[in-house]
């Protein structure tokens, strides 16, 4: 059986007393043991970034692109490696795994810009012989607490950004996939990357009530639930770090009587069932305006869920693998009970799925709702299955309310033929990411991503120029040469 630990100071270490099994969820058998860190773990972690820190601060980032061109390349090189663990850990079809492992490498491309991303300003004469610049530096240690619903590319939302700008970094990845962190750390240091620059603690809550505490580490990246996030986001903001913790979603795609419906039905598919709907952009929620938009809508997800295959990821056929363990699908199917309970409409009952030769993977098959409405747990709570609702409003208006009302607010969507709809909506809606008639609207790596209300606490999206901004921290310096001596002057300094 393969035994995950950590990746500190340049080496793989498997000390820790604490264990935890990993299952391969398409068939329930435990596939690793991860160690499971904490506070000593963490102390190691620190003192090996702390020791790489003025040696890779100083590092010229033109150097620390290099390094970063070198670890892009190597990630495609790796790419079929890494989809395959993430497909053993996580369950997620291979296609789908291999998307994820692209979309994590954008953002490694986009830190191989950092000579320009970290360039200052400069304004010349803004007193007489006085010059004056704006540097940004890094910020020093750094973390990431990540999730298990992308064990490549939300890691990569943070790392490769952090790293180029100089800082060194500690990744405590979830306990639920750990495997391809170390993949990750051993091709940074096949890349180049000293020892000491990017460190990954395996655990759970000890490890990251030790990132929290630690005296040295000066910012906290979370992504995970939205309980968790806002815990991560008041116990580091409190020890005095800087800190962005995105958390859980529930977005809804508004589908207006004037869309292609066709077109629609086919694109919730995948965002709703694509990855078992364990994506934090997934729509979970349609609202269709109008109730013969709702009953066509549904007619025609009824006919595309009759064709999907559910089974193994590994199997590149199967458009849905299962869940990513026993007790989410138990927590899941648990939902489905209770929107019945709450008086839902289940027009597809996912429970009842057998995939064969898989008696014992987590499995549940694409499951429908309709006529949901605001005041059910099944709306209101983040499933993180393939549990689609619908709920009817009578016009775009209501539509807009409904979605402004919720308090998660990470993505959503319109569907629609009409330019000015879909405009009133992106501008009126209070949702971080929009999309017009594409249903996972996830901006690319030189945008940046993030939720507005519960989905993120804290003021800084991830990646993009917004990552650059996180993870360093600005100076100006006001400089003069003069001539000769200048007196002492006590008046406020002004430009003259
Ligand atoms: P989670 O909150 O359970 O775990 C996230 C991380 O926090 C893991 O590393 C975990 O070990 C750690 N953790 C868990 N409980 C903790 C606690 N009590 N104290 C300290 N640390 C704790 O999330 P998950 O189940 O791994 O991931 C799914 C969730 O992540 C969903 O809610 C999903 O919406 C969200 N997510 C959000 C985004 C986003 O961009 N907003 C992206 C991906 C996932």
């Amino acid at each position: 059986m393969r035994s995950v630990g950590h990746f500190i100071n340049g080496q793989k270490v498997f000390d820790s007393t604490r264990t935890s099994d990993v299952t391969d969820p398409a068939d329930g058998a435990t596939y690793a043991k991860v160690a499971l860190g904490e506070a000593a773990e963490v102390n190691a972690a620190v003192e090996a970034a702390r020791n790489a820190l003025p040696g890779w601060s100083a590092t010229p980032p033109v150097l620390r692109a290099r390094i970063m061109f070198r670890f892009r390349d190597l990630v495609e090189q790796h790419s079929q490696e890494l989809a395959e663990l993430i497909t053993a850990e996580h369950g997620k079809v291979l296609p789908d795994a291999r998307g994820e492992v692209l979309r994590g490498l954008e953002v490694a491309e986009f830190a191989c810009g950092i000579p320009h991303l970290q360039k200052g300003e400069h304004s010349e004469q803004v007193g007489r012989g006085v010059d004056s610049w704006s540097l940004r530096q890094p910020l020093g240690i750094v973390a990431g607490i990540t999730p298990f619903n992308f064990p490549v590319m939300v890691p990569m939302w943070m790392f490769p950004i952090a790293i180029a700008c100089g800082n060194t970094f500690i990744l405590k990845p979830s306990e639920k996939d750990p495997s391809p962190s170390l993949l990750l750390a051993e091709l940074l240091a096949k890349a180049g990357l000293p020892k000491g620059v990017f460190n990954v603690v395996q655990g759970t809550k000890p490890a990251v009530d030790a990132i929290l505490a630690h005296p040295e580490i000066e910012a906290v990246s979370f992504v995970g639930s939205t309980n968790v996030a806002g815990h991560i986001y008041r116990t580091a903001s409190r020890h005095g770090k800087r800190v962005q913790a995105l958390g859980g979603a529930k977005n809804h795609m508004v589908v207006l009587p004037d869309a292609d419906l066709g077109l629609a039905a086919g694109a919730l598919m995948g965002a709703a069932y694509g990855s078992a709907g364990e994506r934090c952009m997934a729509i979970s929620v349609a609202v269709a305006v109008g109730d013969d938009t709702a009953d066509q809508l549904i007619r025609e997800l009824k006919n595309r869920i009759a064709r999907m295959k559910i089974g193994p990821g590994r199997d590149s056929a199967n458009d849905m693998g299962p869940l990513v363990t026993r007790e989410h699908l138990d927590r899941v199917r648990d939902y489905v009970r209770i929107g019945v309970d709450e008086g839902a409409e289940l027009v597809v009952d996912g429970r009842s799925l057998a995939v064969p030769g898989h008696n014992s993977g987590f499995f549940l098959g694409p499951t429908l709702f309709d006529r949901v409405t605001p005041s059910m747990r099944i709306y209101k709570e983040e499933i993180f299955g393939p549990v689609l609702c619908v709920a009817r409003a009578p016009d775009a208006d209501a539509a807009l309310a409904l979605v402004n009302d919720h308090e998660l607010a990470n993505g959503t969507a319109i569907f629609t033929r009409n330019g000015g709809a879909a405009n009133r909506y992106a501008n009126r809606v209070k949702v971080g990411m929009v999309g017009i008639n594409v249903p996972i609207p996830v901006p690319m790596a030189f945008h940046s991503f993030g939720g507005w209300k519960r989905s993120l606490f804290g003021d800084v999206a991830v990646h993009g120029v917004e990552g650059v901004r996180f993870y360093t921290r600005l100076k100006t310096v006001t400089s003069r040469w003069p001539d000769e001596a200048a007196a002492s002057d006590f008046a406020m300094p002004v430009a003259n």
